[in-house]
């Protein structure tokens, strides 16, 4: 399965503590992140991920292009909902698309922990 992973600036802690813990379900899979997020979780965890540009420099449009292309089955977005991002349009555009192909989305660490469980138990897979 090909698994994105996006988390705001006040998020990112919280997308690195998802994917310690969650590193063995991870790594079964194809992972995808924007700029920042990936350098990051790669970092902390040593997973291989495909890094898109940074999200605010186009990295959420190119995961947008993905699903738009039925290339992406799962996506972790913790957005940050307290904070105004220059970007929100293409935020924006990435989560309807999700919508638009039925694509499951995590928007918060809680609903994420739910889907990693899925997969870890093989509840869900596509
Ligand atoms: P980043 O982008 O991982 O490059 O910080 C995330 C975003 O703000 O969409």
């Amino acid at each position: 399965m090909k698994i994105a992973l996006i988390a705001h600036d006040k998020k990112k802690n919280e997308i690195i503590e998802l994917a310690k813990t969650y590193k063995e379900v991870l790594e079964k899979h194809e992972l995808y992140a924007t700029g920042t997020t990936g350098t990051l979780i790669m970092g902390e965890t040593g997973l291989p991920i495909h890094r898109m540009k940074s999200g605010p420099l186009g990295g959420d449009q190119q995961i947008g292009a993905m699903l738009a292309n039925g290339e992406l089955h799962l996506i972790i977005f913790l957005r940050d909902p307290l904070t105004a991002q220059p970007h929100e349009p293409d935020v924006s555009a990435l989560l309807r698309l999700c919508d638009v192909q039925s694509i499951p989305l995590a928007t918060n660490a809680t609903s994420a922990t739910i889907m990693l469980e899925a997969l870890k138990n093989k509840v869900y897979f596509s």
